[in-house]
């Protein structure tokens, strides 16, 4: 019955895995996993779920998500068919699916200056809303100006400020059933030269300073109020540290990735480690910015 419903609402498939959805590669088996065609697909799907109580995961470019083996019994939906965009004088409508590099890169061509900061993190416009997620002083608080969302039945339109937004945080993470469909961004004209060299500039500096040839998640921890979590790692020793497939980035301290067949459990068991010690030897307790799901 749930395959027959969401194959009527967008692309279903039943044989995909979280390994083959997030950046990471990691983990186990999806039983349900469709992509909406339209936002119409979206609102009927999510209204079918929550009447037969399926638990469901909305995801974008699974860019910050770390997902164990076990099988998940439930719905993963996969908004990147959502995928269009429109400029509108100083302002872009987005849809959720659009990927934020895809976004940052048609806006420098065109001299609108919104996503440079973005243009180098690998997640879906509406994973960036949820994450408000961000990078050189900048992050998507300073440049939405609403954002529509799907609650509870409803399509509404909420301010900036009725987001929430702070450090790699929104008001989303406390409603976990609400669902980023679109976005108006603010645009403000600069010449592309300007822009795309920023760009270039900033990329290079990812080059440089990412493990970006690694499957990652990005940074395993947010950054304390006063310093960085890079710092910190080094502190303990942990720059290179493995179990397994999994290791401490050589490149950078904050990165931890798969070096082929790595499992959520060993990253989390070298992230919990790198917690205890950075406690025990600093007195400061790191927080994930990475998201944990069916594990
Ligand atoms: C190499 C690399 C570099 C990175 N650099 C940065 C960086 O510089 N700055 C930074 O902030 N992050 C960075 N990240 C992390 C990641 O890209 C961001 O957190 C991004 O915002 C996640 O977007 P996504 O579409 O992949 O979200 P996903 O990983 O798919 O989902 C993340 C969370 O958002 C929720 N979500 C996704 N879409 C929606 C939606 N439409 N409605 C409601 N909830 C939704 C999911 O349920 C989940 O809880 C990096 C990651 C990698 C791999």
């Amino acid at each position: 019955m749930i395959a027959s419903f969401l194959s009527q609402h967008g692309q279903y498939h039943d044989d995909r895995y979280f390994r083959d959805i997030t950046t990471i590669r990691m983990g186990g088996h999806i039983r349900h996993f469709v992509l909406p065609n339209t936002v119409d697909d979206v609102r009927e799907i999510i209204s079918f779920l929550k009447h037969n109580k399926i638990q469901f995961k909305v995801i974008g470019n699974g860019s910050n998500l770390i997902c164990g083996e076990s099988e998940f019994d439930g719905v993963v939906m996969c908004l990147k068919n959502l995928d269009s965009y429109e400029i509108q004088n100083d302002e872009v409508y987005v849809e959720a699916g659009v990927l934020a590099p895809v976004l940052a890169n048609v806006l420098a061509k065109q001299g609108l200056s919104c996503l440079e900061f973005a243009s180098g993190i690998p997640g879906c416009l509406g994973g960036l809303i949820y994450m408000n997620a961000g990078a050189y002083k900048g992050s998507m608080a300073d440049v939405v100006k609403e954002v529509l969302v799907l609650k509870d039945d409803e399509l509404v339109w909420m301010s900036n400020e009725e987001m929430k937004f702070s450090y790699r945080h929104s008001v989303l993470h406390d409603h976990p059933h609400w669902v980023v469909i679109a976005a108006r961004l603010k645009l403000v004209r600069k010449p592309s030269e300007v822009i795309e060299e920023l760009m270039a500039d900033r990329l290079s500096r990812r080059r440089q300073t990412q493990p970006l040839d690694k499957p990652s998640a990005g940074s395993c921890f947010r950054n304390p109020d006063d310093g960085y979590a890079w710092k910190l790692i080094d502190g303990i020793g942990y720059r290179g540290y493995a179990i397994n497939d999994v290791s401490v980035s050589e490149k950078h301290s904050n990165f931890i990735v798969n070096n082929g067949s790595g499992k959520a459990d060993e990253y989390l068991q070298i992230a919990y480690e790198i917690q205890d010690k950075v406690k025990e030897k600093y007195g400061i307790k790191l927080v994930m910015e990475v998201e944990k799901f069916n594990c």
